[in-house]
């Protein structure tokens, strides 16, 4: 992982810049398209203008050291949500609203784990999201620990009454991930009283991941919280040598009513076919722990960036360029669902939807779902990215936000992609914008604007 040593990007001197500019124009002639020569330009005043600065990153920390994490139902939430109105109409944007979303209101309160037996101890613990508590007290356990699903369900009745830890080390996300969601409800199933969970990330520095867990239906619901990577060898090592060790989980969560948030949206108008949207954006809120920096702070700011470039430019695209900040991805998606009810009817006027929700670390390109024929001209687009390194065009692209209009529309969609050490950091108290190169995110914005830009003004529409 990079930390930012924050030397800001002011420093560069203007004969690199235009060195970094001239870069990203040139392309063998084979590969050389007429129609692309047009935005050879525009793509270099674009990335130019955001390598000059460090005006993401700044925008970035203000967000995070003002108003600290944005989880839904938080006031550090609306409060972010009513800056980031404030702002894009500062910068100029168009038709700058919020859309009204209901979200849930997910409380963690007080918690803490601790080994009380052989000898008393605290665990470096987090809540996952949307948990029940425990009782006043806590719950009090003997604890069984297990590698797998696998294990847990060869473990017959000594489940029953217990503390049931899953200490499955981290492979991917995606696989490693189903043990937080439905951990709980297999422990549950069981007869377990609570449910921990090794944090769900590579190894690191004692630290617990959150995240979200799904209770199945008609099984008791359990409290469940992630317990850091050294605090689960620790108790599996205990077990191994037959030491029976006891735990005491105590948890203040629960739910509070639905609260009232909003999905942020600013646009560049199209001058020519402003009802042919290209949809840019990340979500908003965030876990309450760290500041969401990267998860998702730093996708919507570089995505915001992309309309801020143009409009600072004066590049107004042939098509609208809209940009949303969703709410309630973390423990809901309320923020994607509503965005789709309210423009279900306009699908078929949207180009291309794109999420960065990856982190904004060491750009490399996109990812990119549609058709072959649009595959091509994206390919081409990216080939203005050379200069920056971000050309790479991946077999898939998508985010959790835009997915469920994706789906419904079965539109093109994108996703940034870059390489950084995300999940050492996603979820977790160290999720701030010192991890995150002022360099990384210039990059970022530039790919993002010059992608956007592009298709929002090609003459023939991506198909
Ligand atoms: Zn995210």
């Amino acid at each position: 992982m990079r930390i930012s040593r924050s030397t800001g990007l002011r420093a560069i001197p203007a004969w690199l810049l235009v060195a970094v500019a001239a870069l990203s124009t040139p392309l063998p002639a084979s590969q050389s398209s007429s129609w692309l020569d047009a935005y050879r330009d525009p793509a270099a005043r674009l990335i130019a203008e955001s390598l000059s600065s460090a005006f993401a990153w700044e925008r970035l920390a203000f967000l995070g050291d003002t108003f600290g994490h944005r989880l839904s139902g938080s006031e550090g939430l609306e409060h972010a949500i009513e800056w980031a109105l404030a702002e894009m109409k500062n910068d100029g944007l168009d038709n700058v609203r919020a859309e009204p979303v209901k979200v849930p209101h997910w409380v963690r309160g007080q918690e803490s784990a601790e080994i009380t037996f052989p000898h008393r101890s605290p665990l470096a613990m987090l809540g996952l999201g949307n948990s029940v508590g425990t009782p006043a007290g806590g719950i009090e356990a003997e604890v069984l620990v297990v590698r797998s699903f696998a294990e847990l369900d060869a473990s017959g009745d000594r489940a029953r009454g217990r503390i049931v830890l899953l200490n499955v080390p981290f492979t991917t996300y995606g696989e490693t991930v189903q043990y937080r969601t439905a951990g709980p409800s297999r422990a549950a199933a069981l007869g377990a009283r609570a449910m921990l969970i090794r944090a769900v990330g590579p190894p690191g520095l004692r630290t617990p991941h959150t995240g979200a867990l799904r209770y199945a239906e008609g099984t008791p619901q359990i409290p469940a919280a992630a317990i850091s990577v050294e605090d689960a060898e620790r108790l599996q090592r205990m077990q191994n040598r037959g030491t029976k060790v006891r735990v005491r989980l105590e948890m203040e969560a629960r739910f509070l009513p639905d609260a009232d948030s909003a999905n942020v949206i600013g646009e560049i108008r199209g001058r020519e076919r402003p009802d042919e949207v290209v949809v840019v954006g990340g979500h908003f809120d965030s876990w309450d722990v760290g500041t969401g920096s990267t998860d998702d702070g730093g996708g919507c700011i570089v995505t915001w960036e992309a309309l801020r470039l143009m409009k600072k430019l004066n590049l107004r695209p042939r098509r609208t360029v809209r940009l949303v900040l969703f709410t309630n991805e973390e423990n809901g998606l309320a923020g994607g669902r509503a965005y789709l009810d309210r423009y279900r009817s306009q699908l078929g006027h949207h180009v291309l939807m794109l999420e960065s929700d990856s982190g904004v670390f060491r750009p490399t390109g996109f990812g990119f779902s549609g058709s072959a024929s649009a595959r091509e001209t994206i390919l081409q687009i990216a080939s203005l990215l050379r200069g920056i390194q971000a050309d790479r065009i991946g077999p898939s692209g998508g985010g959790a936000d835009i997915g469920p209009s994706v789906e419904a529309g079965q539109l093109p969609a994108m996703s940034l992609e870059v390489e950084g050490n995300y999940f050492l950091i996603h979820h977790t108290q160290a999720d701030t914008v010192d991890k995150i190169d002022p360099a990384d995110m210039a990059k970022a914005s530039a790919a993002i604007a010059v992608m956007a830009y592009v298709v929002a003004d090609m003459p023939e529409r991506l198909k």
